[in-house]
């Protein structure tokens, strides 16, 4: 089955003149993701090479949509019979708020990153918490219970993130956030989930630290895990969210950000002589649970992971 006549990226435009867009487009676009940037997103490699594996006619796009573009392109993407999208930056947390029904977990964490659609319904799920999950297993063979863990950002990833650290019942969670309100709030949020009295050595089992060198320096003797849940990385020239010499050899650090090449976090961490991930298992994981959402079968796992290769 040979993709024809697709583009690299669409757009709003696009959608609302879809059948003239896709007139050369063989088998129809039925799947997408919608981001600002996309760009960079590897979702359609991985999903196109899902859906040719298992025989299933049809394709997945990258959508350039800007934030208030959101609610249209859903609306066009029911009225074109898209059977399932996944949400990107920045999409995922306005997204709650244009669902028709969603799932307990989404509604819990307040962010969206897949949608089915199902007769004209829009339905939204979760996936990056369970995927964030299994790559770290993946990538580092350990499971989150009694990790302790560091997230940079408290965005939709972010959240999810988070909230599945403390379903996994992690040993403490610090969160840090350039918006330091966004922090707080996440971590009131989550309060409830860390109220018992595990803990090693004299620190909170769950805080938010300002986005600061020395704060996050002072943390570190009491972390395992270092997460990034920003954006920062996706340009080629961003600087390391957190610089090596605030880093240190025990660490594992997963960067949720990917590109090709390494990413300054995982060369800042690699220097510090951590063990370091960019986000392509993340990707994997988050992206095979979105394919049994939609399709209700297991995820070609290999075919996907061959894909990010
Ligand atoms: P959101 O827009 O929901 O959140 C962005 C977060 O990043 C906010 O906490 C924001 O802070 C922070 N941020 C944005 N710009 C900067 C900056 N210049 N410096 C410091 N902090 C910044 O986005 P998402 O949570 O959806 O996505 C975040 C990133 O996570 C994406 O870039 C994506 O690459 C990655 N991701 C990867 C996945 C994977 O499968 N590998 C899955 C999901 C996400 P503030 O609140 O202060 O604005």
């Amino acid at each position: 089955m040979k993709k024809k006549g697709t583009k690299e990226t669409y757009t709003l435009a696009d959608l609302r003149d879809w059948q003239e867009a896709t007139q050369d487009v063989s088998p129809p676009i039925r799947l997408s993701v919608f981001g600002d940037p996309v760009v960079h997103s590897l979702s359609p490699q991985m999903q196109n090479a899902a859906l040719r594996h298992v025989n299933i006619e049809m394709q997945y796009a990258r959508f350039h949509i800007r934030p208030g573009e959101l609610r249209e392109a859903l609306q066009l993407a029911r009225e074109w019979q898209f059977l399932g999208l996944n949400l990107t930056i920045p999409h995922k947390i306005a997204a709650v708020g244009l669902m028709d029904s969603v799932d307990e977990l989404p509604k819990k964490i307040g962010s969206v990153n897949a949608v089915r659609i199902a007769g004209g319904v829009l339905e939204g799920f979760n996936t990056d918490g369970e995927g964030f999950g299994r790559a770290i297993r993946d990538n580092f063979a350990i499971d989150l219970r009694d990790l302790r863990v560091l997230v940079l950002g408290a965005g939709g990833a972010a959240r999810a993130i988070a909230f599945h650290c403390a379903s996994e019942r992690c040993e403490r969670l610090v969160i840090v956030n350039r918006d330091p309100k966004k922090a707080k709030r996440l971590v009131d949020e989550l309060h409830p989930n860390f109220t018992g009295p595990r803990v090693f050595g004299p620190v909170a089992r769950l805080e938010a630290v300002p986005w600061d060198e020395s704060a996050i320096r002072f943390q570190l003797a009491n972390l395992d895990l270092i997460v990034n849940a920003t954006p920062l990385g996706l340009r080629p020239r961003d600087p390391s969210p957190i610089p090596a010499r605030a880093l240190a050899p025990h660490l594992m650090v997963l960067d949720t950000v990917y590109r090709g090449g390494k990413t300054a976090l995982v060369r800042a961490a690699e220097e510090a002589g951590a063990r370091a991930a960019d986000g392509r298992l993340m990707l994997l994981h988050q992206g095979a649970a979105a394919f049994e959402i939609w399709f209700d079968q297991p995820a070609p796992l290999g075919a996907m992971r061959d894909a990010l290769k």
